[in-house]
């Protein structure tokens, strides 16, 4: 996972302070120490660490805080607030053009994720805000790059606008946004050439590009794993270009976080999007102080709740609600619901967005669990419909048939059908707590 080092090793420094009755300054500077190599083995800009950690020493050896009742918690509070500072703040929305279409150009070196990042930012756009977006295919040099944004867009079900690789960059846009007017679209993704480094022609083509749509966003996309050479390529991009936004791309990758962590002090541009993987849908808009609270191990609970409210038809759970109160749940239900849950993402990402979760043990093994979630639905596919709604019929000589079936063992079939009766109590356990609830209630 992205931040894992540094993640472990700010939790257990902040660890020792959490709890103390008197936290004296000498306590706070030993933390800050530990802090600051954290800091500095991840990555970060020297320079954004030396400011980091003299803003939280002032503030933390500062009265209010040494004073309170409960002085670890609070300088852990500080370290949190100026964590969510430094990847800036407040979280920024995307610009809404009062005359559509919003231009949207999208830059960045070649591999950093710029085609693909068009594709997602699209989808995210008709997905989350209702859009009506149009991609254009203005990158004539990489010999695959329109073909690949061409595909992209099938995928989607989203126009793409090309004009091959004998017109123009700057005329190929012209066009797309005539033609986006015309076909009311509101927002165009111009995604441009990239080149292996920071060059001069790429430069004046841009920024060509840039004078004649006056785009409302330039969103630099560059690759988290690079560390600070992002943080050098976004430097570059913003002095030439002027960004207005930074799409950090392979956060799923076990990138240190330097990158995260030093490009909006140093290039005052702010992360407004990250890449989290490469399906079509593993965009997320950046909020800095979710990403704080994720990093020192306080949990991302409001993304996990965005993350199932995405996922779950609100209708299928009013249904599950009411099958779970007749006590009518089945094996079939049972399945859907492991679908659900597996459309969030993967499993291990989910569940370190709990609170305190990497600090449980065997978390990094829990990969072997999306492996028994398999198997689960294997077994119940292997089922008859009858012995999904009535599993009590499962005998043993069935118990063999569906083992064989879905390539499991008899041990796992036992075992599933001893998890699902013991759930069906907890259910039923649960719906008679429900319906004693109102007296409890009239009585307190
Ligand atoms: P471009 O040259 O900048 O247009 O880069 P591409 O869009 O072709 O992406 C380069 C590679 O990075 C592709 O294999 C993408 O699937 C991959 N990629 C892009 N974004 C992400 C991400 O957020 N996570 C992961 N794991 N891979 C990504």
């Amino acid at each position: 996972m992205a931040f894992e080092g540094l993640a472990d090793r700010l939790q257990n420094t902040i660890q020792k302070i959490r709890g103390k009755g008197k936290v004296t300054e000498d306590d706070v500077k030993a933390m800050m120490r530990d802090v600051r190599l954290a800091l500095l083995e991840a990555d970060v800009n020297f320079k954004v660490v030396k400011d980091f950690v003299k803003r939280v020493n002032e503030r933390a050896i500062g009265q209010e805080v040494m004073k309170s009742l409960t002085p670890g918690q609070q300088v852990i509070k500080v370290v949190k607030e100026e964590l969510t500072e430094l990847m800036g703040g407040e979280q920024s929305k995307i610009a809404v053009s009062s005359r559509p279409p919003t231009v949207i150009m999208m830059v960045g070196l070649q591999g950093a994720g710029k085609t693909t990042t068009s594709g997602k930012l699209a989808n995210l756009l008709r997905k989350k805000y209702n859009r009506k977006p149009m991609l254009v295919a203005a990158d004539i040099y990489r010999p695959a790059a329109i073909k690949q944004l061409e595909t992209l867009g099938k995928q989607l079900g989203m126009p793409v606008f090309s004009l091959g690789d004998q017109v123009s960059p700057v005329e190929i846009a012209k066009q797309a946004i005539a033609k986006a007017k015309e076909e009311h679209h509101d927002y165009v993704l111009i995604d441009t050439a990239g080149r292996l480094h920071v060059d001069e022609n790429l430069m004046t083509e841009l920024s060509d590009i840039k004078d004649l749509t006056k785009p409302d966003e330039i969103f630099l996309v560059v690759d988290a794993m690079t560390g600070q050479d992002a943080v050098n390529v976004a430097q570059s991009f913003n002095e030439q270009l002027g960004l207005t936004g930074v799409v950090l791309t392979k956060l799923d990758g076990d990138t240190r976080g330097g990158a995260a962590l030093s490009i909006r002090s140093v290039t005052n541009t702010p992360i407004k999007f990250v890449g989290m993987g490469e399906k079509l849908d593993a965009l997320e808009a950046f909020h800095p102080e979710r990403m704080a609270s994720r990093i020192l191990g306080m949990g991302d609970v409001l993304t996990l709740i965005e993350k199932a409210q995405a996922n779950v038809d609100e209708e299928k759970a009013k249904e599950l609600e009411k099958k779970i109160r007749s006590a009518s749940f089945t094996l079939d239900d049972f399945l859907e619901q492991l679908g659900q849950v597996r459309n969030m993402g993967p499993l291990d990402e989910i569940l370190k967005m709990l609170p305190g979760a990497n600090k449980i043990k065997g978390m990094d093994n829990i990969s072997i669990d999306e492996k028994q979630i398999g198997h689960v639905e294997a077994i119940i596919r292997s089922m008859t419909k009858t012995e999904k709604e009535q599993p009590e019929i499962i005998n043993a000589s069935r118990r063999k048939r569906i083992a064989k079936g879905s390539g499991t063992s008899i041990q796992e079939v036992n075992r599933l059908l001893k998890q699902f009766e013991d759930m069906k109590k907890m259910m039923k356990q649960m719906t008679n707590m429900g319906s004693r609830g109102p007296k409890g209630k009239k009585k307190g």
